[in-house]
This record gives C-alpha cells, structure tokens and sequence, in this order.
C-alpha cells in the first residue's frame, strides 16, 4: 500500500504539470509549457513504484482463478501476503492458511514469490519452489471443504500434477515436479513425524485408502509414464 501512496504522488505530480500548461499556476499571468523530462521522470517513477503492487493483485487473481478450479468450482480468493500482513497475521508460522467457509487463501511471504519463481523455471525447481506448489493445492483443498490435514495434503498429492498444468507447466515438467514432490517431500514427512507427521498417511498411496482414483492423479501420470 505504501508503494501505491508514493506512486499516487508521482501521479499528483504529473497531473499539477499538466495542469500548469492549461491553467495559468498561481502567482503566474499565463499557464507555462509542460517541462517534458520532468513529467517522463515522474510518469516512470510513478509507475515504477505501482508495478510490485499491481503486479501482485494480478497474480493473486490468476491464482484465485485457478484455485478455485481445483477445488471444483468453490470459490477461492487467494491472497498473496507482504512482509507487514505476515507480521500482523495471527496464523504467522503457517505458510499458508485457508478458510472453507469464505474461500480466502492467505499465502505468507515470500511464499507467492517462490510460487512464482517455480513458473518461471518449473523445469528445475528447487525444493522450496516445490513446496509452494504443494502449499498452493493443499490450501485450495481445504476451500474444496476437507479440514482434516492428512486427508487435504494427500487430496493435494493427487492433484499437484493438474495443479502445475493448470499453472501453465508443460505437460512432461508438471507430471515430474508433481512426482518428486510426493516420492521426495511427501514421503519425508512420514518418516520425520511430528508436526510433519500430522500431514503424512501412509494410506496415500496409489490404491490405498486414501487414492481417489483421478484420472489424471499424479500416481496415475507414474504408471502411464512406466515403461
Ligand atoms: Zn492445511
């Protein structure tokens, strides 16, 4: 918001140049010709400081959009935190947090920034740009109306390989990062146990309990992909 006010003053700024040329300023008998490097100077600048903001809520809508695919068709609002929302957020040490009732996902920064540097580059993702995939489906899930954690993150595993497409990863990248995740990361979390342990089943897994049988569920990808 701060990066807004400073931009809306640049603005301010341009808009008083302009005026001058059409309305004589006060103190002067006529209006004055616009100074053209100072208005480009604080058209840029204002523009400059608006771009991480406007750049935020359009990436927060493509994810709302996209959520809300996921979670078929309940509707999601994702909302991509600052650093002063995640001081002030009392779900803090989550790195992301949904509501089902309302639909609104809150991701924690910098994790919209991890989200984003992974669709930049899905095909070498870093384990934390994984992680903000995985973090993305399961807060979708929890808006589909699943609470249970263990049960959401393994809704989530099935889905991360349509979750990735759905983001714009190419067909071959999406369906590995989905199977890394839940072959590396997932697995992970049941031999850690504890807090991680609370998001681990060792019922999710293809034809067990806990395997929703999608057709296009990330395990499916990995008997479709054998050779
Ligand atoms: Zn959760």
């Amino acid at each position: 918001m701060l990066w807004i006010l400073i931009s809306l003053f640049f603005l301010w700024c341009a808009f008083r140049e302009v005026r001058a040329s059409i309305l004589a300023p006060a103190g002067f008998d006529s209006p004055r010709p616009i100074y053209k490097p100072y208005l480009g100077t604080v058209l840029i600048l204002a523009v400059l400081f608006a771009w991480p903001t406007i750049h935020r809520w359009h990436f927060e809508h493509y994810l709302s959009v996209k959520a809300t695919e996921l979670a078929d068709n309940h509707r999601a609002r994702v909302h991509c935190n600052t650093v002063l929302d995640t001081m002030l957020d009392p779900e803090m040490l989550a790195a992301g947090h949904a509501n089902p009732q309302t639909g609104k996902i809150g991701i924690q920064h910098p994790w919209c920034s991890r989200l984003m540097s992974y669709l930049r580059h899905p095909e070498r993702a870093s384990e934390d740009e994984l992680w903000s995939l995985g973090m993305f489906t399961h807060e979708s899930m929890h808006v589909r109306g699943e609470l249970n954690e263990a049960i959401t993150e393994c809704e989530a595993v099935q889905r991360n390989y349509r979750a990735a497409k759905l983001l714009g990863v190419p067909d071959e990248i999406a369906r590995k990062n989905a199977l890394d995740y839940y072959n590396v990361l997932y697995k992970r979390r049941g031999t850690i146990g504890g807090m991680q342990g609370f998001y681990y089943s060792d019922q999710c897994a293809p034809g067990k309990a806990l395997d929703e049988r999608l057709s296009d569920s990330t395990w499916a990808t990995e008997v479709a992909a054998a050779p």
